[in-house]
């Protein structure tokens, strides 16, 4: 599995937005667009390989002491801390490291998911809000339509009335 780094504040961003509950005021649209954003700014981390942000570096932390160790001050005494002079199995340190970056990985793959999952959500989200007010819009118009309608008869029962009324006076 290829390894990359994703800065954590860039996960929480997409965390957080993947939790939104509505509750801020954000339409849908507006939670679509940061969701490409967010998708964008993952996008480039997966693109940029770890060696980039200097995975590699030469210096480890003591597992005792927790003072950094350069590689070479390790070397210099033997594969001992110079601090503390406890033992710094170099094993150890890469089985940590895959592990760390292996939990991060997944966590970036979980969330491109949720990322994923929420966008297509939204956008049927959307798509039944646009349904709904064309029905609306088409209820409407038939309403208005049978308003004049009701008018018009409404106009025409004035007219019979007033010339009915007409003929009768011409009558008497
Ligand atoms: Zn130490």
């Amino acid at each position: 599995m290829s390894k990359v780094l994703v800065d954590r504040e860039l996960l929480e961003r997409t965390a957080a937005h993947l939790e939104w509950d509505g509750s801020e005021p954000m339409t849908t649209i507006q939670f679509a667009q940061k969701c490409d954003g967010l998708a964008g700014e993952l996008r480039r981390s997966i693109a940029q390989p770890a060696e980039a942000e200097g995975i590699g570096h030469d210096t480890i932390v003591c597992w005792n002491c927790k003072e950094n160790v350069t590689l070479e001050a390790r070397d210099d005494e033997e594969g001992f801390c110079p601090h503390c002079m406890c033992e710094l199995d170099l094993s150890d340190y890469l089985i940590n490291a895959n592990a760390a970056l292996s939990a991060v990985t997944a966590e970036r793959d979980r969330l491109l998911v949720d990322l994923e999952r929420a966008h297509r959500a939204t956008n049927s989200e959307c798509m039944d809000w646009a349904r709904e007010y064309e029905r609306r819009k088409e209820v409407q118009a038939e309403r208005d339509q049978l308003r004049a309608e009701l008018e018009m008869l409404r106009d025409n029962n004035r007219k019979a009335a007033i010339s009915d009324a007409a003929m009768a006076a011409k009558e008497a």
